[in-house]
């Protein structure tokens, strides 16, 4: 494939090998070591809100579960968007909660704030909600910050895919306290492998570290928990990663504007609304029809490999034995087999778009006959 969907960047052995000293010097090697510790230092200076805190994780979904532990969701409700990746619900039936799927906004993809509001009305036992950041998008979530504020409900935010750059106007946190977790799984931009990051303020981090940690308390008796902590070798890794990771971004912006360039002509296609200060992990184009398997063959056959994302959503594609409960969908039904995700590099070049473009015209024509 010319143009294959993903060339994960990871930096080489030789840049970050040699961190590990400090690990071998400690004979530590997990259990919050000198390279984890000083990871989330640099990390929680550059990407979080100053009174917050970050402590690094196995994954993504290992933070999202830490954090509902850490908040006690047990046998209660948590509130999600349909339109997002399986890590979600899976996250919220490992604590032991029932989910409650939500609609999305037909513009921005994200928690529908009216949606989110009927499901309170409707469902008083809810513990906390999840704002999920589509596509790594980093937009203003005001909107579902305050309808929890004014329910006194916990939010977390499932940034998977935004890490890399800040919030849209300052960092990733607010006075309000929500909490933000992120992916460095080796298809985000921030990529170390397995990873995760999570920010909150003080207390609630300390409640989450203890969730990773067993959920151990300081006699040895425990509270709902997991071992989703980090290991010295990918913090190691870590540690090269956001010394390198602004050039990459800069380069996925021109990729980002070459396809913002392109699609502004075609008017069938939707373009993406205020992604924010976003790392550009993906490349999202909304169709006026659904992409199969024979539109995904088209763009194949031109060289380029195209991916659909959170699809299906939530709601039709959980067959697990657990309770789910969804609120009406229109929107995500409407548009969920509708996206593809095109290549975003890290290493673009304008000669790069110029041997894209008439195959994607190509591939865009094709789809509009068929
Ligand atoms: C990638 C992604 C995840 C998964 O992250 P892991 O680190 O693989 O657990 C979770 N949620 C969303 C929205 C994602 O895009």
């Amino acid at each position: 494939m010319l143009f294959p969907y993903l060339k994960p960047v990871i930096p080489p052995p030789e840049a970050w090998v040699p961190h590990l000293e400090a690990s071998y010097k400690a004979k530590f090697f997990s259990n919050f070591g000198p390279l984890a510790v000083r990871l989330a230092e640099q990390m929680s200076e550059t990407y979080l809100h100053p009174s917050y805190e970050g402590v690094l994780c196995s994954s993504n979904t290992a933070g999202l579960l830490a954090a509902l532990n850490a908040i006690d969701v047990y046998g209660k409700k948590v509130i999600l968007p349909d339109f997002t990746f399986a890590a979600t619900p899976q996250a919220i039936f490992a604590a032991g909660a029932t989910p409650v799927v939500c609609d999305i906004d037909p513009m921005i993809w994200e928690l529908c704030p009216k949606s989110l509001a009927a499901a309170l009305d409707q469902h008083p036992d809810v513990a906390a909600v999840i704002h999920v950041r589509p596509f790594g998008f980093v937009r203003d979530i005001s909107a579902t910050r305050e309808i929890c504020a004014s329910r006194d409900l916990p939010l977390i935010v499932d940034a998977a895919a935004g890490l890399g750059k800040t919030d849209t106007d300052h960092r990733f946190g607010s006075d309000h306290g929500e909490i933000e977790v992120f992916s460095l799984h080796a298809t985000k931009v921030f990529a170390i492998g397995e990873g995760g990051f999570v920010g909150a303020p003080p207390d609630m981090i300390a409640k989450i570290r203890r969730a990773m940690n067993f959920g151990f308390n300081r006699d040895r008796t425990y509270e709902d928990g997991l071992n989703g902590k980090i290991d010295e070798f990918r913090a190691a890794i870590g540690l090269s990663t956001i010394e390198m990771i602004n050039g990459w971004i800069d380069v996925r912006r021109q990729h980002a504007e070459f396809y913002d360039a392109y699609f502004e002509a075609l008017p069938q296609h939707k373009l993406i609304q205020s992604p924010g200060n976003s790392p550009w992990a993906q490349y999202p184009v909304l169709f006026d029809k659904d992409i199969d398997n024979a539109a995904i063959g088209v763009f194949a056959d031109l060289g380029i490999e195209i991916k659909k994302y959170y699809w299906p959503g939530v709601n039709n594609a959980y067959r697990g034995r657990r309770p789910i409960e969804a609120m009406p969908l229109p929107v995500s039904e409407s548009l969920q087999n509708r996206f593809a995700c095109l290549p975003i590099y890290s290493d673009f070049k304008p000669e790069l778009g110029s041997i894209m473009r008439p195959r994607l015209a190509s591939a865009i024509e094709a789809i509009s006959e068929m």
